[in-house]
C-alpha cells in the first residue's frame, strides 16, 4: 500500500533563477528604494486633469498624508477604507497609511451602503476616504460607528478635506517600527467558499510579489522607467494596486491614472501619452477588439497588453494580436489571496519563453506551484489537470479574524489552495480549464454566491436558493438563481431580481431565476453546484 509520503511530489518552479528580495523593507520603502534614479521623472499622470506628479512629489505628499493621518488619530494597526475611483489621492492615502503601519481596506465605490457597511464593520475601519458623490452612502455608518470621513474633492459638511491631511509637515511622521509580517492591504475576497473576507496582505508579501514581477535581471524588459503604464483597472482591486501601481512605482515608470473606463477616452490617452504598457481585463480587451474607433488612433506605442483576472479565449487573443501588431499579448493569473500573482507571461524575458494561446504564463520566481488531485490531494505531473496550489512569501497571511477559513485555504505545509483547475504543460505554461470553487467572475469582479443566497433566503417568500454562474459572451459569467418558493408564495422572477438589485452593486444582480422543488444537496448540506450548472445548460438549450 502506498502512503502519501511514498508518492513523489511534483513541484514546479520558474525557469528563471530565484532573486534576492529585500523582504525586511516596509512596502513604501521598497517602492521608493531606487527613487534617486528617477525622482524628477513623472510618477503619476492624472488622465482627467493632465496634472503630473514627479516621484519626488509623490513621496513627499505620501509622507505629508502619513503625518496628517497621524494627526487625526490614525495609528499603527488601524484600518482605513479607501472608497475611491482611481485618483492620485488613492495612491497618496495608500502609501500614507503604509508609512504609519496602518492598513488600507479597499472597496468598490459603487457598492450599495449595506455592502460598504459590512466591510467597514468587519474590518473595524477608523476612517473612510471617499469622494463627495459617495459621502451620502457612508454618512450613517460613520456616525453610528464613530468613523471619520475624508473627502478628496469638493468639501462636504461633516467631513474633513484631503487638503487638510496632505498639508501636514512631512517631518511629523511618528517613528513606527513596522514588522514585515504586518498587514498593509486588506482587500476583500470570498476565496474558495463563503462570504467575502478580509485578505491580509503584508509588507513582506507585497514586496515579494512585486519583486517576483519586476525585480532582478531577467525580465528587465517587463516594466522599466521609460514606460508609461495605463492604470484604468480599479485600484481597489489587488490586480491594479499591485501589478500596475506598486510594480510601476518600483521601476520608476509613469503611471497614467484613468478614473474609469470609457473606450474613446482611453484610446485618446494612449495616443496622447504614448502608453507602452496596457494592463487590462478581458471585457476591456473585447471592447477594444470589437470597436471600430480603434483604427482612428495611433496605438503604436503600446508594447505590451496584459490581461488577467478572468479567462481570455484564443479567438479574442488573436483579434488583439492583429489590431496591435507591435504589442506582446500576455495573460497573467492572479488570486487576491495569492498576493495576487501566481503566474505571468515571460515573452519579454531576455530569452523569450514560448507563449501559447490561452496560456496564463509561467509560475513566478521565488515560489513553488503544484497541481493536486482534488479527491486524493496527491500532486500530479505535467499535463494532468488538478487544483493549483502555490507556496511562497507572497501569499496572504490569512483572512482577518477567520482562522477557520484561513486553515481551509492554506494547509499545514503552507500551500495556498486556489480552487482553480488546470495543468502545466511541457513548456511550463499554465492553463486554467475550470473552477472548483463557487466564485462567479463578472467582468473580472467577484460575485460570491453565498452572499446572494443569504439575501434570497432572508426573503420570507423564498424557502431555499442556490446561485451559480452562467456563461456570457461579454461579461464572462453572470449570476443566476435557483429558487424554492415558500409554501403558498407566488413570488415571480421579476420580484426576485428587483429584490436583489436593490441591495447589491450592478455586477451582483441576478440575471435569470429558475424555480424548482428542491435544491440538490450533498448529505453534508453542501449545494451540488455542478448538478445545477448541468441543469442550466439543459434549460438554456431547451429555450
Ligand atoms: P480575484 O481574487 O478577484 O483576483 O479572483 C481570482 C480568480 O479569478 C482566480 O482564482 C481565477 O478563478 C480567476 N482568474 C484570474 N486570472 C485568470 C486568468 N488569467 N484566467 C482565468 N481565470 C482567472
Amino acid at each position: 500500500e502506498t502512503t502519501k509520503q511514498d508518492q513523489q511530489e511534483f513541484i514546479f518552479r520558474s525557469k528563471l533563477p530565484d532573486i534576492y528580495i529585500p523582504k525586511h523593507l516596509p512596502l513604501h520603502s521598497y517602492c521608493f528604494e531606487n527613487i534617486s534614479q528617477f525622482s524628477t521623472r513623472p510618477c503619476l499622470i492624472n488622465g482627467n486633469t493632465g496634472d503630473i506628479y514627479t516621484y519626488a512629489d509623490v513621496e513627499l505628499i505620501a509622507r505629508k498624508v502619513a503625518a496628517g493621518l497621524d494627526k487625526i488619530g490614525i495609528q499603527q494597526g488601524d484600518v482605513i477604507m479607501l472608497l475611491l475611483q482611481n485618483s492620485p489621492e488613492f495612491v497618496f492615502a495608500f502609501l500614507g497609511a503604509s508609512y504609519l503601519g496602518a492598513m488600507s481596506t479597499t472597496a468598490n465605490p459603487f457598492y450599495k451602503p449595506a455592502e460598504i457597511e459590512k466591510q467597514a464593520k468587519a474590518s473595524k475601519v477608523k476612517l473612510i476616504i471617499t469622494q463627495a458623490c459617495y459621502v451620502e452612502k457612508v454618512k450613517d455608518l460613520a456616525k453610528e460607528n464613530n468613523v471619520k470621513i475624508i473627502c478628496t474633492d469638493s468639501p462636504q459638511e461633516g467631513c474633513l478635506h484631503f487638503s487638510e491631511i496632505s498639508s501636514s509637515d512631512e517631518n511629523d511622521i511618528p517613528a513606527v517600527k513596522i514588522n514585515p509580517n504586518d498587514a498593509v492591504a486588506l482587500p476583500y475576497s470570498s476565496g474558495t467558499t463563503g462570504l467575502p473576507k478580509g485578505v491580509m496582505l503584508t509588507h513582506k508579501g507585497l514586496v515579494t510579489s512585486v519583486a517576483q514581477q519586476v525585480d532582478g535581471d531577467n525580465p528587465n524588459l517587463y516594466f522599466h522607467k521609460e514606460d508609461v503604464i495605463m492604470c484604468v483597472l480599479p485600484l481597489f482591486h489587488i490586480y491594479s494596486l499591485n501589478s500596475v501601481l506598486l510594480c510601476g512605482l518600483r521601476v520608476g515608470a509613469a503611471i497614467l491614472i484613468m478614473q474609469k473606463f470609457e473606450i474613446n477616452a482611453l484610446l485618446e490617452l494612449v495616443q496622447k501619452y504614448k502608453v507602452t504598457i496596457a494592463p487590462f481585463v478581458p471585457p476591456i480587451v473585447l471592447e477594444i477588439a470589437k470597436s471600430p474607433v480603434v483604427d482612428k488612433y495611433d496605438l503604436s506605442s503600446v508594447r505590451m497588453v496584459i490581461s488577467g483576472a478572468a479567462p481570455m479565449g484564443k479567438e479574442l487573443e488573436d483579434i488583439v494580436r492583429a489590431k496591435l501588431p507591435n504589442a506582446i499579448l500576455g495573460q497573467g493569473y492572479g488570486m487576491t489571496e495569492a498576493g495576487p500573482v501566481l503566474s505571468m507571461c515571460l515573452a519579454f524575458a531576455k530569452e523569450p519563453l514560448a507563449v501559447k494561446s490561452g496560456a496564463c504564463g509561467t509560475v513566478v520566481r521565488n515560489a513553488e506551484m503544484k497541481i493536486v488531485d482534488p479527491d486524493t490531494n496527491l500532486s500530479l505531473p505535467r499535463n494532468q489537470a488538478g487544483e493549483f496550489c502555490i507556496r511562497g512569501d507572497q501569499i496572504m497571511k490569512g483572512y482577518l479574524n477567520d482562522p477557520e477559513a484561513t486553515e481551509n485555504t492554506i494547509d499545514k505545509e503552507g500551500w495556498l489552495h486556489t480552487g482553480d483547475i488546470g495543468y502545466i504543460d511541457d513548456d511550463d505554461e499554465i492553463f486554467i480549464v475550470d473552477r472548483l470553487k463557487e466564485l462567479i467572475k463578472h467582468k473580472g469582479f467577484q460575485v460570491a454566491p453565498a452572499e446572494l443566497e443569504a439575501m434570497l433566503i432572508s426573503n420570507p417568500h423564498i424557502s431555499d436558493a442556490a446561485v451559480v454562474s452562467m456563461k456570457d459572451e461579454v461579461a464572462g459569467e453572470i449570476p443566476v438563481a435557483f429558487v424554492v418558493r415558500a409554501n403558498g408564495s407566488k413570488i415571480s422572477e421579476a420580484d426576485i431580481k428587483k429584490y436583489i438589485s436593490e441591495q447589491v452593486i450592478f455586477y451582483k444582480r441576478i440575471h435569470r431565476v429558475f424555480f424548482m422543488e428542491k435544491i440538490p444537496k450533498a448529505p453534508s448540506g453542501k449545494i451540488l453546484r455542478k448538478d445545477l450548472r448541468a441543469k442550466l445548460v439543459a434549460e438554456v438549450a431547451c429555450n
